[in-house]
Parts: structure tokens; sequence; C-alpha cells
């Protein structure tokens, strides 16, 4: 079978690789200065990533040095503290069940 296109595009958590809409995860984005961040409002320009607001994706992409691998740089001391303070500031568990979609179309004209 054909893959479907893809109209919501669905991101990838770089620690988990559990996939999720946009909602669920939180964008790690590294300008084209150099610079890496933590893009709350998506709309950093740059490369992204993308990771579960859950500690411990935080933790594991840290350590294994998953955004650095997925935004192909290497974290600096400063930026690796930084993030790690931004995880330890989340939830240990994603709230899930929060993910379901009521949009329905009805179409009765
Ligand atoms: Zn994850």
């Amino acid at each position: 079978m054909p893959p479907k296109p893809r109209r919501q595009p669905q991101r990838t958590c770089v620690a988990c690789r559990q996939v999720a809409g946009k909602r669920g995860l939180v964008r790690v984005v590294r300008t084209p200065a150099g610079e890496v961040s933590i893009d709350a409002t998506g709309r950093l320009s740059g490369r992204g990533a993308y990771l579960c607001a859950r500690r411990s994706c935080w933790d594991l992409a840290l350590k294994r040095k998953a955004l650095d691998r997925a935004l192909k740089v290497t974290l600096d001391a400063a930026t690796v503290e930084r993030l790690a303070a931004f995880g330890r500031d989340l939830p240990d568990e994603a709230d899930e069940g929060a993910d379901t979609d009521a949009a329905m179309t009805n179409q009765d004209a």
C-alpha cells in the first residue's frame, strides 16, 4: 500500500521515537546563528527537533546526544545545562489521553 499523503505533519520525539502531533511535543531549534534554544512558539526559523513534554525524554536526549545528532550540532555545556533545566520543569509522564481529536465535519447540506 502506498503511504498516505501527510497533511497533518507528525513529529517524532528524538529521544523515545514516539510519534505525536505537534501539540504534545516541544520544539528545539538550532537558529541560523548556530544557537540552540527551546522554541516555545514553534515559529523560530532554523533546523528543528522535537521532544516530548516529559522529563525522561529530555534526560535521554541529552544523555544520548540525540539532539546533537538531530540538529547536527555539538551542544556546549551551557546549552546542555539550559535544556536540562527545562526538562527538570516538565512532568515525568506526558499527559496521555489528552490527545483526542474531536474535530468532525458534518456535511448535511
Ligand atoms: Zn519522547
